[in-house]
């Protein structure tokens, strides 16, 4: 398995969060396991950038919304935890790893795994606090099928009357 995949899973399980059933708690990791400060920034169309060693801090764009927050901040607690080093940071590959980090870091996969059966990527969305995009991905590079798909209106309606 990927080195990013296996570091992210080695904080879940340290930190007593890979069963969870809901949102990551990000900021506690990143102080606590990471021993980093976090700040929110209004950074223009910057995402989320990290300062390493010694001290290190993460500075998360204040303008986006909390979803995407979340996967920022997950996003760069993987450059921290993967080492990488600011040379290295912009690099197609790097930047994919960190990514790889931050999907496996905010929907566990063994608690993804336990409720793909029961529910779809909206409401594994909406219970983990990440975009409905980035369950979708996850369940895709997990193999799962989720259980249903969100009805449309025309469902709905029948559903009501
Ligand atoms: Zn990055």
């Amino acid at each position: 398995m990927v080195r990013s995949r296996l570091e992210a899973r080695s904080i879940l399980q340290k930190t007593g969060n890979d069963t969870v059933e809901g949102p990551v708690p990000l900021l506690k990791i990143a102080e606590d396991y990471m021993g980093c400060e976090v700040r929110l920034d209004d950074m223009g169309d910057v995402d989320g950038l990290c300062i390493p060693l010694p001290d290190p801090i993460i500075y998360i764009n204040s303008r986006h919304c909390k979803a995407r927050q979340r996967f920022s901040l997950a996003h760069e607690i993987g450059h921290l935890a993967l080492r990488h080093q600011p040379e290295q940071i912009g690099r197609w590959e790097i930047e994919r790893e960190a990514n790889i980090f931050a999907g496996e870091l905010l929907l566990p996969v063994l608690s993804v795994k336990r409720l793909a059966c029961r529910m779809d990527y909206f409401d594994l969305a909406a219970l983990f606090g990440v975009s409905t995009a980035a369950a979708q991905i996850r369940l895709n590079v997990l193999g799962l099928t989720p259980r249903r798909h969100r009805p449309g209106p025309s469902t709905a309606l029948e559903a009501t009357f």
